[in-house]
């Protein structure tokens, strides 16, 4: 598993964490979704001040319901793929990871690619990277650390911590909502106030 993690972070050498830029702009990225309420509740968050962002959804959910994808295409979102059932790529066989990569892309369109828990086994990279264009992230917003989540704190670290060309990882599943719903309103308050826009990624 060591072996694993090291090998892993030397991929995410060579993909998108953070994009550099002079233009005071984040990109706010929304993983695991979508699921009704929350994906709702962000999408009016981000209309307030015109936000765009990118959404990493799960194959699975996608297909329960396109329209929802559909929403965020027409309101200007960028979409992305995380996946059809959230398998750990340290935890399966790579074809198996690889098919379910796949299987998620027929649903969601998009070469955008955010691996669950941003792990990749060298063989995965190897058969998803040309095709794909990968997007880890540079700030954790912390909303899916679950009983260790604290409010205050997360909210302290993402307005010392945010830089310019940032990619900010948020949640818009039913198991963070509650964080996510504490922490989004008043993180994109602040960014406004300090002059940031947010914009979605490009594939
Ligand atoms: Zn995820």
């Amino acid at each position: 598993m060591l072996v694993k993690r090291i090998i892993n972070k030397i991929i995410q050498q060579f993909e998108v964490r953070r994009i550099p830029t002079k233009e005071k702009v984040v990109y706010l990225t929304f993983d695991d979704g979508p699921e009704a309420d929350t994906f709702r509740f962000v999408l009016d968050e981000l209309d307030k001040y015109d936000y765009k962002a990118t959404f990493f959804c799960r194959g699975d959910r996608a297909a329960r319901s396109p329209q929802h994808i559909e929403l965020l295409r027409q309101r200007g979102h960028a979409v992305g793929n995380h996946s059809h059932s959230h398998p750990n790529a340290f935890n399966v066989p790579a074809a198996t990871y690889v098919a379910d990569i796949e299987q998620a892309d027929r649903i969601l369109h998009t070469k955008l690619l955010r691996p669950p828990y941003g792990s990749l086994t060298l063989s995965t990279w190897l058969q998803l990277h040309k095709k794909y264009r990968m997007v880890y992230w540079s700030l954790d917003s912390e909303d899916s650390k679950l009983e260790n989540f604290n409010h205050q704190q997360a909210l302290d670290k993402l307005k010392a911590k945010t830089k310019k060309g940032d990619v900010v990882l948020f949640h818009f599943c039913q198991r963070h909502e509650k964080e996510t719903r504490q922490l989004l309103p008043e993180y994109l308050a602040w960014l406004h106030k300090e002059g940031f826009k947010s914009k979605g990624l490009r594939s």
